[in-house]
């Protein structure tokens, strides 16, 4: 029997793809492809082998019908060097193996991320998690400042307390979660493409989406039928509440977003007459405008 085989994603292993200031993405090994999907499928609806039309066909059905296990068949095992405090958000991932750089063992190189100026921006007003307008040059240029001196600092405090022989283990202490460490992460299809619909949406850290948009090009190299599957339904795809679906009704009957949103009870003005900024009636209007944009 042969392995199934991607040479392009052959061509992939051990390629460094930069990301940030001194972190990058690999891709170690990876077992399994489009084939293997489709392999593991017709076991269980005995079909036999079929054309590569069918392949994808079946693939675009297991997708849309949610028979997931069968994406768990390919494997992906890449090596990051990241950020700590982007390693905190990606270790929630729970669904993979992850095997770290040890602080204890060894030192810590001297690497931290200062982000570029344009991504220091003002805290947003409508995400309490995310970033919004853009601040003045000088606030910016502080911050940046800011940043270095306490990382350098830190990494000197860190030096210090080695050499005079504090453990490893508890000198680390001393550094920020600017500094980077690294790891192997390794994920089924399946898992790997949840990991994408969360770190790849614009409610993630920026941050954390450069890592997901390195990740999603060599998953689509190794698995093309299943990216594709995986964007058309998922990634791309919009899906309704109750309420949503009576807006959507009321759309269809000729009632404006507006009033629409009125007879599905999906809130847009609070109690005092000033209009909403979030929450169910604001999201859904924003999902018409997701349908309005093309591509
Ligand atoms: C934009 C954004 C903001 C976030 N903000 C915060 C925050 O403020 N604070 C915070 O703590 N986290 C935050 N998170 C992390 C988030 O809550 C999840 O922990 C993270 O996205 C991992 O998702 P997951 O659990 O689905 O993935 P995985 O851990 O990979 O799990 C995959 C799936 O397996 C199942 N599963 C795994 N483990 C269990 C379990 N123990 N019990 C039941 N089902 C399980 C679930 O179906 C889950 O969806 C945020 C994530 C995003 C994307």
């Amino acid at each position: 029997m042969v392995r199934p085989m991607v040479p392009e994603a052959e061509r992939e292993i051990g390629v460094k793809h930069p990301v940030l200031g001194h972190g990058y993405i690999v891709l170690v090994d990876y077992m399994g492809n489009d084939a293997a999907i489709v392999q593991a499928a017709r076991v269980s609806y005995g079909k036999g082998t079929k054309a590569v039309r069918d392949d994808r066909g079946l693939i675009r059905y297991l997708m849309r019908h949610r028979h997931t296990t069968p994406f768990e068949m390919v494997e992906f095992k890449f090596l990051v060097r990241l950020p700590i405090f982007v390693a905190r958000q990606w270790i929630r991932h729970r669904m993979a193996s992850v095997n770290e750089y040890s602080a204890r063992y060894s030192v810590v190189p001297d690497e931290y991320e200062v982000p570029a100026a344009e991504e220091v921006r003002h805290q947003s007003t409508r995400n309490r998690q995310g970033r919004g307008d853009p601040l003045p040059g000088a606030v910016v240029e502080q911050f940046r400042a800011d940043l270095e001196r306490v990382s350098k600092d830190a990494y000197t405090s860190y030096s210090r307390a080695l050499e005079a022989g504090v453990a490893r283990e508890t000198a680390r202490l001393l550094l920020p979660v600017a500094y980077y460490t690294q790891w192997y992460w390794k994920s089924d299809l399946w898992n790997l493409f949840h990991f994408l619909s969360l770190r790849l949406d614009p409610h993630a850290q920026e941050e954390i989406r450069l890592y997901a948009a390195e990740m999603a090009k060599i998953t689509r190299l190794v698995a093309p039928a299943a990216y594709e599957a995986f964007e058309d339904f998922s990634l791309e795809s919009l899906s309704l509440s109750r309420a949503e679906r009576v807006a959507v009704r009321a759309l269809l009957d000729g009632k404006t977003p507006e009033a629409a949103c009125t007879v599905a009870g999906l809130p847009l003005m609070r109690d005092d007459g000033k209009p909403m900024t979030s929450g169910e009636g604001v999201e859904f209007l924003e999902k018409l405008a997701r349908i309005r944009t093309p591509g």
